[in-house]
């Protein structure tokens, strides 16, 4: 097996350095693309030139992001493959839909995929031997933006001691240790959970409010996508019991001392 990376051309404060296309090589010159990227002919002329006289068998997508996606049945009809991915987007018709337990023939290389919803509802990891295509799930060097808090931390778990090795994301350079970052991925969203619920008990109840206390230290640039994630973790506060949420307002519930 063999994989590769193709950078897209579209970097910025919630994609790093680009989107990253990777070639997954069975060895054999069997190849699947996961994650084509938004639509952009030099990418696309690249990622042909990439895939020169080998076998594409398949275009695959973890999530239908407008960075993922949208170059994905372009691409498929290039190569005159069938586009895989999780459910339909805003640019992004899947030929076939993928779900929680498919799999997938890459030559003589099996993909197994795995449902992580979190980042996304629809979101998709997709697991080959002891490596992991992430996606947007788990990033490498930036901070991923989460839709719903409880499926994330639940999709983090489900991953943990399963004997990966390396992890290949969405954005960002693949990582080793894969227990060790999502143990990090863990703690650091525990620990903002925790701060976000001591700023409601101090009084802080809306969402930039608290985006401006607890994410005081990241750039402000940023904040747009701190707001979604607090956003999140307010909503898993008040699935915990912990707060209520009216009128964009959160307020704490005193614990039940009877
Ligand atoms: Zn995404």
């Amino acid at each position: 097996m063999r994989i590769e990376r193709i950078l897209a051309n579209n970097p910025g404060p919630y994609t790093g350095p680009g989107t990253n296309t990777w070639l997954l090589d069975d060895g054999g010159g069997a190849v699947a693309v996961i994650d084509p990227g938004p639509v952009d002919s030099s990418h696309l002329d690249r990622v042909l030139f990439q895939i020169r006289d080998r076998r594409p068998v398949a275009v695959l997508v973890t999530h239908t992001h407008p960075d993922h996606a949208p170059l994905a049945n372009p691409l498929a009809k290039e190569l005159d493959v069938p586009a895989f991915g999780p459910s339909q987007g805003p640019d992004f018709v899947p030929d076939l839909m993928l779900a929680d337990g498919s799999t997938l023939e890459v030559g003589v290389t099996r993909l197994d995929v795995i449902h992580t919803p979190g980042h996304a509802s629809d979101h998709l990891c997709f697991r080959v031997d002891d490596v992991l295509f992430t996606g947007d799930h788990i990033m490498g060097g930036s901070s991923v933006m989460v839709e719903d808090m409880g499926s994330y931390l639940s999709s983090l778990e489900r991953l943990s001691g399963t004997g990966l090795t390396r992890l290949h994301p969405g954005h960002g350079d693949e990582m080793d240790d894969p227990d060790l970052v999502i143990d990090w991925y863990l703690s650091h969203r525990l620990q903002r959970h925790e701060e976000i619920f001591e700023a409601v008990l101090a009084g802080v109840s809306s969402v930039p409010a608290i985006v401006e206390k607890v994410y005081a230290e990241v750039s402000s640039s940023l904040h747009p996508l701190a707001a979604k994630s607090v956003e999140a973790h307010l909503a898993l506060l008040r699935d915990q019991g912990r707060i209520a949420l009216s009128q964009d307002r959160a307020i704490p519930i005193p614990p039940d001392d009877s």
